[in-house]
């Protein structure tokens, strides 16, 4: 599949339009937009391929990865995937709205369906595959296209950095340990695409996050 990607302004947080072009059938990945030019990006984007949104992906329930999922949902008719140990986040959408000073109604997020370990998402003839990586947030979940060699990391890892451990859930142990278990296993060429930041790739990571050093 392929990867589009949408810097958005809130905490400079990347919503991700990953497309099958076989099929046209795209999924919404962290829809963090916040205002109408942001939101007419994304769907101008979508109409322009003539894409069909088949899911609406959370990486995790934080507010600036999620805060645009009600827009997505009734623009786009699709349903709302993230895994349920994120669910009481999703519950206090409006309250972490209030602590981080965002203005404005504020929805909370209703999950259709719950993302879990192993999964296989499919979007056209593209597959998502879940793994569950808490300790940024415990219901953390990365998405890898196997056949593609890339990963969504949502806030588990970064360039040269990995997700905070400080907030409701957090843990900094699991965090660098599903990090090590589950991501740094893959293919070095596997390329990184997080919730904030530039892309990088799990080689480049292995070698270079201090974070992950052994
Ligand atoms: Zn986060
Ligand atoms: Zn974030």
């Amino acid at each position: 599949m392929q990867v589009a990607i949408f810097q958005l302004s809130l905490f400079g947080i990347n919503t991700y339009v990953v497309f099958d072009t076989a099929t046209d059938k795209c999924a919404i990945i962290d829809p963090g937009m916040i205002n109408t030019r942001e939101q007419n990006a994304i769907r101008q984007f979508i109409e322009a391929k003539t894409l069909e949104v088949t899911h609406i992906i959370n990486t995790h329930l934080h507010i600036d990865h999620s805060i645009g999922n009600t827009w997505a949902v009734k623009t786009f008719g699709a349903p709302v995937l993230a895994h349920k140990d994120d669910e009481f986040l999703g519950r206090s959408l409006s309250a972490q709205a209030a602590a981080f000073d965002v203005s404005g109604q504020v929805d909370n997020v209703t999950i259709d369906h719950y993302l879990t370990e192993g999964e296989e998402i499919h979007i056209g003839e593209g597959v998502l595959k879940v793994l569950h990586v808490p300790g940024h947030s415990p219901g953390s979940v990365v998405l890898y296209d196997e056949k593609d060699g890339f990963i969504i990391a949502g806030d588990v890892l970064f360039a040269g950095s990995v997700g905070r451990a400080d907030l409701p859930g957090g843990n900094m142990q699991q965090l660098i340990s599903g990090i090590k278990s589950k991501l740094l296993t893959l293919p070095d060429s596997t390329v990184v695409y997080p919730g904030h930041g530039t892309a990088t790739t799990i080689g480049r990571e292995k070698r270079f996050n201090p974070y992950l050093a052994s």
